[in-house]
């Protein structure tokens, strides 16, 4: 399998050689050159999450460096669960997608990732520098990931003062060979460091310098193996195409969805729910597209005003009619979401997290005609615990903290301080 850009120029490349690029030369994203073809009972033989993301990855990897290590980088990409919970009295389920190490979705692609690139590295050759600017929720999933793997740097920048507490300590707890950095900044000044970084020739002399960004091929394309066990799962037991909500923001858990959809998984519709950020909402209904500043929300791993993974979607979509036929989204505001958790806290018991309540916000309004056509999933994105400070207030109690954000608030933390320039980052890494 090859990948091309997006944007169309430049030669096919490999999968790992896309993996280890991030992004294409020409700035584009890449994407499959062909679509294997899958079918429910090619996946007979695959029972557990992590069987399923292999057969489903395969055709993906076929003639690629990684072809026979997949079997080896599924099984330690996909160590944790990912379960159906029925929501009751809803008539939906949620497929809780956070029981990893920072309790969030990312740390699915964040692990197939890494447990990739630490097998493309050869033994002996220089280290490896992984570069992450973090506004918050990122650099923790890609700095558990990637902790302790042989042959690779970690070196996390976040805007000292303006992440969350829990945040930072999920940045700076880590050790060994992941570095944080509290840079006297905005996160904008963390980015252009992490920029300036990567054409800088004394660091290029000194290690090799690859990012973790969410638009890698290798984060993006293991987080269609949830999507497609939990429709096979349903189709297995129903014998119904599953629909799915999906919190959306830079679009790349939902893009996910709808690849493994195209390779043909059983999935009837495909919904994004944004919060106020409504780039992707107003350019389906028509509206001409009109990337725009984000604005501050309480689903705040949500808050992207222009989505990068729109341009696979548009490549995978070229016709207007077609996209717009694939999938439908809707805006969720922070009163929705605020009464969302109150509401759904007191009428079922669910406590969700800011992003997964837009989820659950886009499954209220829908008719019920609309609603009893398929069975329906939510993508539940991050555990509440994650979001104390605003679900707490909401729903009158304490939110049961999961050992594995437990786990981390117990291990001690250091940062180093860092001025946003490039040569104090030289002289740090
Ligand atoms: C990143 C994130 C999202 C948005 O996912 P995209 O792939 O960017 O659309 C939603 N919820 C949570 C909790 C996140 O961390």
């Amino acid at each position: 399998m090859q990948y091309l850009s997006t944007r169309g120029e430049g030669a096919a490349v490999s999968f790992s050689e896309a993996l280890l690029a991030g992004l294409a030369p020409d700035g584009g994203l890449y994407v499959p050159a062909a679509w294997p073809r899958l079918e429910p009972r090619d996946f007979n033989a695959a029972t557990t999450l992590s069987q399923v993301a292999r057969t489903l990855i395969a055709p993906f990897v076929a003639g690629d460096t990684l072809e026979g290590a997949l079997e080896a980088i599924t099984a330690d990409a996909f160590d944790f669960p990912a379960p159906l919970v029925a929501v009751p009295g809803a008539g939906y389920s949620v497929l809780e997608l956070f029981h990893g190490p920072t309790a969030a979705f990312k740390d699915f692609g964040a692990r197939f990732l890494a447990a990739s690139m630490a097998r493309l590295r050869a033994p002996g050759a220089r280290p490896l520098e992984i570069l992450v600017a973090t506004s918050g929720d990122t650099g923790g999933a890609v700095a558990a990931a990637f902790h302790r793997r042989p042959g690779i740097r970690v070196a996390v920048l976040y805007p000292k003062g303006l992440v969350s507490p829990a945040q930072e300590q999920q940045l700076t707890c880590w050790g060994d060979n992941v570095q944080a950095f509290a840079v006297r900044g905005s996160f904008d000044d963390c980015q252009q460091l992490v920029k300036a970084a990567f054409v800088d020739t004394a660091l290029r002399a000194r290690f090799d310098l690859s990012s973790a960004n969410s638009i890698n091929l290798g984060r993006l394309l293991p987080q269609a193996a949830y999507h497609a066990a939990t429709a096979l799962a349903i189709w297995r037991a129903e014998g119904r195409a599953a629909s799915f909500v999906i919190p959306s923001g830079n679009l790349g858990n939902a893009l996910a969805c709808i690849w493994a959809r195209h390779v043909g998984l059983p999935i009837g519709e495909i919904v994004l729910a944004h919060n106020a950020n409504r780039t992707v909402p107003d350019f389906l209904a028509g509206e001409r597209w009109q990337p725009r500043r984000s604005i501050a929300t309480l689903a705040s791993a949500m808050d992207v005003g222009d989505p990068s993974n729109m341009e696979r979607l548009r490549a995978l979509f070229p016709e207007f009619a077609t996209l717009k036929a694939a999938v439908s989204a809707e805006v969720v505001d922070d009163s929705a979401i605020r009464r969302r958790i109150a509401g759904d806290f007191a009428a079922h018991g669910m406590i969700w997290c800011p992003h997964t309540a837009c989820a659950a916000e886009v499954m209220a309004r829908m008719p019920a005609a609309r609603r009893t056509q398929s069975p329906w999933v939510i993508a539940a994105t991050a555990h509440p615990a994650k979001f104390r400070e605003i679900v707490e207030p909401l729903i009158g109690r304490p939110v049961p903290i999961p050992q594995s954000l437990a786990r981390l608030y117990e291990r001690p933390s250091a940062s180093v301080p860092l001025e946003p320039r490039l040569d104090a980052l030289r002289d740090a890494l």
